[in-house]
């Protein structure tokens, strides 16, 4: 036998002829198969040493620190901000003492969900909670889900959009926030539920219950480049924080209806507060989402509800220049990039809300009214040798003619 065939694995002996692959180190061997055993050793050790990091975050924030955070980048939804502080401040409470199984009194689930308008600020808030946990963070349209069996999404499908944004860390992904916008779209249509099968509506929110409240789910890994030999991965929603969003438009209308039927019941007084008509969101109360058509049990299990409210100018306004990664922020960066020095005067900043206002655009359009007007300077400036930018009311309304205008609300 030659000298090259008795040489063998320092670690498990395989003779060379038994390995595939056989490496020299200083006066040691290893083969491919211990090779790989021991890399899956280093992966565990590493993601149990996560997963450790983990827990010693979660026991961080306190609601009014989480409600400072969100402060940086929210303007004003004041009783929303302090709304998702306290759910969510709860929820990593419950993550924790769940752990502690002997314990009697089980915390449930503080899954969300938001009432208002669209462009109000729903999905920044979610994604702001998100962030500031560092967690990872799918957005889900429900409005494409549809019951299994059906042409359109699985619900489960909600659950592969978060395992993608978690890399295919599945302890990471059971951990995360998953945000389902339009939950209103899944309403039952009409109040008697028996007249006809609902397929879109009704079906996806049962379908939805037990994903809300917790289950295990297999989850087929669309794109999973790192599992291809893995037809499913198993989710376990559990730990998982719901936050549900929806304009409900149309919903002031049941909320309405309440109000005066308690104002003429026993006990209303001429003198209770008086109602804000322009503003009826903020009296909303679970049952105006079961009015609306959302089945008790969805309702059941967002048990934490919000709204938003509408946004005015002087919110707008704030908007533009006050969050931490505020839009006219970012252009001055955009800008400072190029040397240039950005200015904008107060005047033209008044103009751009004015026009976010009267054209209906929100706080989306605010973007778009401010790459009208700087997409020009943009494109000129950084190969000219103009130094300074100073964008002046004159300035603004000369860049935003009326069919750039109507071309944004035609967008919007
Ligand atoms: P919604 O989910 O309610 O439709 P978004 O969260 O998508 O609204 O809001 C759209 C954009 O408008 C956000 O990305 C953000 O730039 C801006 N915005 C809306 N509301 C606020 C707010 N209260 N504070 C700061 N920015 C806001």
């Amino acid at each position: 036998m030659s000298k090259e065939e008795n040489l063998e694995c320092s670690f498990c002996g395989r003779k060379k002829a038994e390995t595939d692959l056989l490496i020299a180190g200083m006066d040691a061997h290893i083969c491919d198969k211990c090779i790989e055993q021991a890399h899956g050793i280093v992966e565990e050790e590493i993601s149990d040493a996560k997963s450790n990091d983990l827990s010693k975050d979660l026991t961080l924030k306190k609601p009014k620190e989480i409600k400072e955070f969100l402060d940086q980048y929210i303007i004003g939804q004041v009783e929303t901000k302090k709304a998702m502080s306290v759910a969510v401040y709860n929820h990593y409470k419950r993550l924790l003492q769940s752990k502690d199984e002997k314990d009697e009194v089980e915390i449930e689930k503080s899954n969300i969900v938001l009432v208002g308008e669209t462009g109000t600020g729903k999905t920044l808030v979610a994604k702001t909670i998100a962030r500031m946990l560092n967690v990872p963070f799918a957005i889900v349209d429900a409005t494409v889900l549809t019951q299994a069996g059906y042409v359109g999404e699985d619900v489960e499908s909600i659950l592969s959009k978060l395992l993608q944004a978690a890399d295919y860390d599945v302890e990471k992904a059971q951990r995360g926030i998953i945000f389902i916008d339009e939950i209103d779209k899944i309403a039952r249509k009409g109040d008697n539920p028996s007249i006809t099968r609902d397929v879109s509506g009704e079906g996806v929110q049962q379908a939805l219950l037990k994903l809300l409240e917790g289950t295990v789910v297999n989850v087929a890994p669309k794109g999973g480049r790192k599992h291809p030999e893995q037809k499913f991965i198993e989710v376990d929603t559990k730990e998982i924080l719901f936050i549900a969003g929806g304009a409900f438009s149309g919903i002031e209308r049941f909320i309405s209806k309440r109000l005066n039927m308690q104002a003429v019941g026993f006990g209303a007084s001429l003198d209770d507060d008086k109602v804000d008509e322009e503003n009826l969101l903020q009296y909303i109360i679970p049952s105006d989402l079961k009015a609306f058509g959302l089945i008790p049990e969805i309702i059941g299990r967002l048990p934490v509800l919000s709204y938003m409210n509408p946004l005015d100018a002087k919110t707008l306004r704030a908007i533009l220049t006050e969050p931490k990664n505020a839009i006219i922020k970012q252009y001055s960066k955009l800008f400072t990039m190029d040397d240039v020095a950005f200015t904008i005067t107060e005047g033209a900043l008044n103009y751009i809300v004015d026009k976010a206002v009267e054209y209906k655009l929100g706080a989306r359009g605010l973007r778009s009214l401010c790459e009208a007007i700087f997409t020009d300077a943009m494109f000129d400036l950084p190969s000219s040798d103009e130094k300074e930018f100073k964008v002046t009311k004159i300035y603004a309304e000369a860049k935003l003619t009326k069919t750039a205008l109507k071309k944004l609300r035609a967008a919007s």
